[in-house]
Formats: structure tokens, C-alpha cells, sequence
């Protein structure tokens, strides 16, 4: 029933996260009746694909800088406790974090999780990443703030051992975010009190 081009459109805000076929639409069909708002969308996205990038020390988000660098705001503030690093699963969960305004050191995002259902091993994680960061700032501790998920558990349980056999002090974030949940979605306190009250893990190794 729609035009090729307006469906194309239609099916591309379809496959983004939360979105159903009715609400692509109605997108899809607001673009269209603001032409001002669609070119400025397109010029947008474009600068976005061209200019962002992950942190090449981190994971996180990062803009390129005039050298063709990008390295994130945080890895690059000299206020930040580069002694401290936050282990996270997803950019979503430094956000999140970065949100309880509680971390002073820098993070590490992991970009997945050990899941040996989907075929993702050791091997899979971005582990000479991780060490480079490591070494480059001189971390003494790290907070594993992977998801209380089956495959968070298993990839702080891997990194926990890792880095305690390098005489790295490891704590895993507290409990109070709900097991199976997203640390996106947990409330600023609670993710706050996680952070503030993690436990030490160098036990489990
Ligand atoms: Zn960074």
C-alpha cells in the first residue's frame, strides 16, 4: 500500500528497540510532512556515522577528533581516578552508572558477555582491549558491573579470576539490582548503592 521508498523508511525505525510497525510509521509519515526536520535528520545521522565512534581505550561513545583519534570524554579527563575501572557489559550501563554521579574512576565496556548457549567464549571478549587499558592507566581496581544476569555471573566470575591471579583488587557491584535485570532500568539510588556498596570477589578465584 505504501511507496517503495516511504515503506524502506518505514521498515529501518521498525528495527530499532521499543519501536512497532504502528509507531514506524507514524515516523515515517511525520518526516515526511516536515521536510525540514527529514533533511536535517539524514544530515544528522550521516555526521553521526562519520564522527562517532567507541573510545578506542574504553568502549564508550567517542567523538573523532582532528587527527582521525577518538578517545571519550571520560578516558580523557584527567580528573578521573584512572586507578579505579568500572567493568560494564554495554554503553547503556556506563551511562547508566555515570548517572548516580557516585564513580570517579574510568570504565571499560565489554561490548557482550561470555554466553556459551550463543557460542561466545573467552575468546570472544575483548580481553587484550581490556589489558591495554589495564596497564595504560594504571589500574589497582576494578568493579565488575556486568548484569546480574546468567551471563554477567559467568563473565565477572572469568574477569574476577583473571584479574586477581595480576594482583588487581576486584569487587563485584552489590546486590539491590533485581538478578535477570538491566542496570539501565535500575533507579539511580539503588545502582548508586550498588556501586558504593560492592563486595570483594578476590575470594572466588
Ligand atoms: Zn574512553
Amino acid at each position: 500500500m505504501l511507496p517503495e521508498p516511504l515503506r524502506r523508511v518505514v521498515q529501518m525505525f521498525a528495527r530499532l528497540p521499543g519501536v512497532g510497525e504502528k509507531t514506524a510509521q507514524r515516523f515515517a509519515l511525520q518526516l515526511m510532512s516536515d521536510e525540514s526536520l527529514a533533511s536535517e535528520l539524514s544530515r544528522e545521522l550521516a555526521a553521526l556515522v562519520q564522527n562517532v565512534r567507541p573510545c578506542e581505550r574504553c568502549g564508550n561513545i567517542a567523538e573523532v577528533d582532528a587527527t582521525g583519534a577518538a578517545v571519550c570524554g571520560i578516558c580523557s579527563d584527567p580528573r578521573r581516578d584512572g586507578r579505579l575501572l568500572c567493568v560494564v557489559a554495554r554503553v547503556q550501563d556506563l551511562i547508566a552508572i555515570e548517572r548516580c554521579g557516585v564513580m570517579r574512576g574510568r570504565y571499560f565496556v565489554l561490548g557482550k558477555l561470555l554466553s556459551p548457549l550463543d557460542g561466545i567464549g573467552p575468546d570472544e571478549l575483548p580481553l587484550p582491549a581490556l589489558d591495554a587499558k589495564l596497564r595504560a592507566d594504571g589500574v589497582e581496581e576494578v568493579i565488575l558491573a556486568t548484569p546480574p544476569s546468567v551471563d554477567g555471573e559467568a563473565t565477572a566470575l572469568l574477569l574476577g579470576r583473571e584479574l586477581a591471579h595480576r594482583g588487581i583488587r576486584v569487587s563485584r557491584i552489590a546486590s539491590g539490582v533485581p538478578h535477570g535485570g538491566d542496570l539501565e532500568f535500575a533507579d539511580q539510588i539503588t545502582l548508586g548503592r550498588a556501586i558504593e556498596g560492592r563486595r570483594n570477589v578476590d575470594s572466588v578465584g
